[in-house]
């Protein structure tokens, strides 16, 4: 979903999709971990949506489209574009916990009068899901308004220094036993530390390691039933961004298909 119109400080996520399927595309075939030979998986690349204006137009398109996959018994994967991208697909999974990696809270409920900016999109799974279905991993920059909201203890915020005192395997146990139900998986590559992932449009330091959210996938794998990737932009990336990208999928991949 190539949309990057609300994003606020550096554009070019909408470049992000043809980024990320060209670096996969140079990632070798078989995992000797999983013992997958990825060009066996029964894959389908959809190709782009078309480029749209509107967020709200972008969200209810991504809506009907993953509606129709998750009819059809497939996990969607969809690569963003920008994070409020994500409300679309997670309209199709009420039922289902959210794990989200993620720099920052996205806590705002509307940021420049629009209801989906980038920067809301925490919010508005939170409006869907309700309290304490949803685990955002890496927190590191949010603001006074959104911290002070009374629904901000709703979502389980698991500060980038948690991170670090807990252990990402602590934390995985505790959301694999904690959430309910299926998990929709949201990774903002900022939540990632800039150092791993440069190219990303809104940059923290002191993020979480690709090591670390490997465990987190690792543990939750066989739960996830849609995953997207946000907030990627080639405009500012040496090559390593796109390519964890592609990485990231194809470990989830392998780590459905074996165990
Ligand atoms: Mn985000
Ligand atoms: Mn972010």
């Amino acid at each position: 979903m190539p949309f990057d119109n609300t994003s606020s400080f550096r554009r070019g996520s909408r470049l992000a999709p043809s980024a990320i399927r060209y670096a996969y595309r140079n990632l070798e075939s078989y995992d000797t971990w999983y013992k997958t030979n990825y060009p066996d998986l029964k894959i389908a690349d959809l190709g782009d949506l078309t480029e749209e204006e509107d967020a709200t137009l972008v969200v209810d398109t991504v809506e009907s489209l993953i509606s129709q996959l998750k009819a059809d018994g497939k996990v969607p994967i969809m690569l963003g574009g920008e994070h409020s991208i994500t409300t679309g697909a997670v309209r199709n999974f009420k039922e289902c916990s959210m794990v989200i990696i993620d720099a920052h809270s996205d806590f705002r409920r509307s940021y420049f009068g629009n209801l989906h900016n980038h920067a809301c999109v925490t919010y508005r799974s939170l409006e869907i899901l309700g309290p304490g279905r949803i685990f955002s991993v890496g927190t590191r920059s949010t603001s006074k308004e959104e911290y002070e909201d009374l629904d901000y203890s709703k979502v389980r915020f698991y500060t980038s220094r948690e991170v670090d005192s807990l252990g990402m395997e602590k934390i995985a146990e505790e959301i694999d036993k904690k959430a309910r139900g299926n998990i929709y998986f949201s990774i903002d590559m900022d939540g990632i530390d800039p150092a791993d992932a440069p190219g990303v449009g809104t940059p923290e330091p002191y993020g979480i390691t690709p090591r670390q959210l490997r465990v987190l996938i690792g543990r939750l794998a066989k739960r996830i039933i849609g995953l997207d990737i946000v907030e990627m932009t080639p405009l500012y990336d040496n090559g390593n961004t796109a390519m964890l990208a592609a990485k990231i999928i194809q470990d989830f991949l392998g780590n459905r298909e074996t165990r």
